[in-house]
């Protein structure tokens, strides 16, 4: 590129090339051989069409089974698995045979293949069930994962990964001793909005980074809900929502945190919160001097943004957390002038982005993006949150013993 260029060109430029990221080329496969080609319909006065890359045949999938029949299962995650290229559902673990059956019938899973807990052991004899996706409450993640090693199956947890630095461990080692892989569902880590400004901040189209600002909130209502009983959650807003800000400010900065700050906060008496924290407050401060100031509330309109301020622009993504519909702008000083861009990125799903990276993984035996390792490093540092609010003191953390991501998810 010239020198003499304005910046404003170089920069319109560039959110073009984050823009073709969301090409399917991204997520483009070795299914390449199933392609049906058509010879080309319109005059070469029009765009090329672009089609989507093939899905594997049937017979190819990684097949899985979904354990726990909730919300983010059944609303998210089946549809998203009828997305995928990689991927097939292939058996249901429930406590709730007939809702087991119904949603058999809508994703035509035999009958055969719903079972109840008691019977989750009985997946070591179903060789079509390569893979587990676990969604269950927090403090039965550990359990279910070792579990599923043990009966040969590639894992794919719901974050956050458990309750406790042990629990973690526990996983990871009983999925490394039995060679399977196990994968974080770090949902947001797959999204096209955040590869693009990951791919951003690494051009240092931003500058030195210096300060992350992050809310994550929602209002809880009923009282009753695992999410508010400490030994099924493991904590409140903290591991629930607040661990998106912490991992948030992880992938983007690339950095990990020395040294963190915490509060925590329930009001007295109100039944909600009982056993578990109403809403946080903390501070990771990093090596570079990037500090990331965070907030999460349990008791607070829905608010999911963050806001990542370099030395030269910063990028917004507001909604940042959500499900669908996630917006990315960034704003810096072109020719004198504030300008903000909203940078477009594809509005592929993001749980079926990760799913197949999950099974494209198991497919080509490659290391998963976000392994057990990266849960590992979030429990670490809302341990340290928590140590902090209890002694209201800063609390140092060690860098963690090795790597905790494995490749970018494009390159799968
Ligand atoms: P949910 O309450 O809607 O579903 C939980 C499921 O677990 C239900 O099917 C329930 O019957 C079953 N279950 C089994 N034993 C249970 C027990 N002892 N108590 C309560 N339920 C029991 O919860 P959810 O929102 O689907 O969350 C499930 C997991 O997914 C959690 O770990 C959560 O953090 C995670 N999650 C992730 C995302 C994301 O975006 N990645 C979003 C929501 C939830």
């Amino acid at each position: 590129m010239k020198q003499d260029q304005p910046p404003r060109r170089d920069f319109l430029r560039y959110v073009g090339s984050i823009a073709a990221l969301s090409a399917p080329a991204l997520h483009a496969a070795a299914s390449e051989k199933n392609r049906v080609e058509f010879p080309p319909i319109f005059d070469k006065s029009e765009k090329p069409e672009q089609t989507e890359p093939p899905g594997d045949a049937w017979e190819e999938r990684v097949g899985v089974a979904v354990v726990g029949l909730g919300r983010i299962a059944i609303n998210e995650m089946l549809p998203a698995f009828q997305q995928s290229k990689h991927a097939k559902v292939v058996a249901l673990v429930t406590g709730d045979r007939e809702k087991g059956l119904k949603i058999a019938r809508q994703y035509h899973i035999p009958e055969s293949a719903v079972l109840d807990y008691k019977d989750y052991d009985k997946l070591a004899a179903m060789p079509d069930v390569q893979s587990v996706y676990i969604a269950l409450p927090n403090n039965m993640h550990a359990e279910y994962t070792v579990r599923a090693a043990r009966a040969g199956k590639h894992v794919l947890c719901e974050k956050p990964m458990a309750n406790s630095v042990a629990e973690c461990k526990q996983m990871i080692e009983a999925c490394r001793k039995a060679g399977r892989q196990l994968m974080i569902a770090y949902r947001s880590q797959y999204e096209s909005l955040d590869r693009a400004l990951v791919k951003m901040i690494r051009d240092k189209k931003l500058g030195v980074l210096k300060e992350f600002n992050s809310v994550n909130s929602q209002n809880m209502g009923d009282p009753q809900h695992w999410r508010l009983k400490k030994a099924l959650a493991g904590g409140g807003a903290l591991p629930d929502i607040g661990l998106y800000c912490i991992n948030a400010a992880r992938f983007l900065s690339g950095e990990e945190p020395n040294e963190v700050m915490g509060n925590i906060w329930s009001t007295p008496g109100d039944a909600r919160f009982r056993e578990v924290e109403e809403s946080c407050q903390f501070i990771l401060r990093f090596p570079s001097g990037l500090m990331a100031t965070c907030s999460t509330n349990y008791s607070a309109h829905k608010s999911q943004m963050f806001r990542v301020n370099g030395f030269e622009a910063w990028a917004e993504m507001d909604p940042g957390y959500a499900y669908h519909g996630n917006k990315l702008r960034v704003t810096r000083v072109v020719d004198g002038k504030e300008q903000t861009s909203e940078i477009q990125a594809g509005n592929k799903n993001q749980f079926t982005l990760m799913i197949d990276h999950f099974a494209g993984c198991i497919q080509q035996n490659k290391d998963v993006h976000t392994p057990g390792e990266e849960g590992l490093q979030d429990q670490r540092i809302m341990d340290a949150i928590y140590e902090s609010a209890r002694t209201r003191r800063a609390v140092k953390l060690t860098p963690p013993p090795g790597k905790t991501r494995g490749p970018e998810p494009e390159a799968s």
